[in-house]
């Protein structure tokens, strides 16, 4: 573990977030084990909410897949490990009511919650899952409302898109 890797380790245990992590992945009767770089990770998550594959709560990770398929999808991981980061830097709980208001200003401006989400941009979009079926629903958002109107990025191209990525759901609400 690096030294950044580890005072983030701390900061999340002293700002309570990853004992809060930790008790809903105790109430959601998830499996959790250690994982790289001082993330703990959770497999089988199934309640409803949030909309996403997975989501992190300080230094948890929560995985809807069982432990297989999600340690085996460090694009994921890599970019849940970064909303740990923003939850540090965040001091720890402000980052819940921040997260959302990011997320209710990209939903006003894209239609979807990450696309214009500052911690979704800064997580990176494509290894969360926001530049699959969801490009399309943005474009045509911009296209519609945006300060340029010229059509963009229409066509065929998205429906392959879309058909490759077919199941993947977009990280939708995901803290
Ligand atoms: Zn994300």
């Amino acid at each position: 573990m690096t030294s950044g890797q580890r005072l983030r380790q701390i900061a999340n245990v002293l700002n309570a977030t990853t004992l809060l992590g930790l008790l809903l992945a105790r109430c959601a009767r998830t499996a959790v084990r250690p994982g790289p770089r001082g993330l703990l990770i959770a497999t089988g998550y199934r309640w409803p909410l949030p909309f996403a594959q997975a989501f992190t709560v300080g230094n948890v990770v929560l995985f809807r897949a069982q432990a297989p398929e999600a340690l085996s999808n460090p694009v994921l991981l890599a970019h849940e490990e970064r909303h740990s980061s923003q939850y540090a830097w965040c001091l720890g709980l402000p980052f819940l009511p921040l997260y959302f208001l990011a997320a209710g200003w990209s939903l006003l401006r894209t239609g979807n919650p990450g696309s214009a989400n500052v911690f979704e941009r800064l997580a990176g979009l494509e290894a969360g899952g926001y530049l699959g079926p969801h490009r399309r629903e943005k474009d045509n958002v911009r296209n519609s409302k945006g300060p340029n109107n010229k059509v963009r990025k229409r066509g065929g191209q998205q429906n392959g898109r879309k058909a490759g990525r077919k199941g993947r759901r977009p990280d939708g609400i995901e803290a």
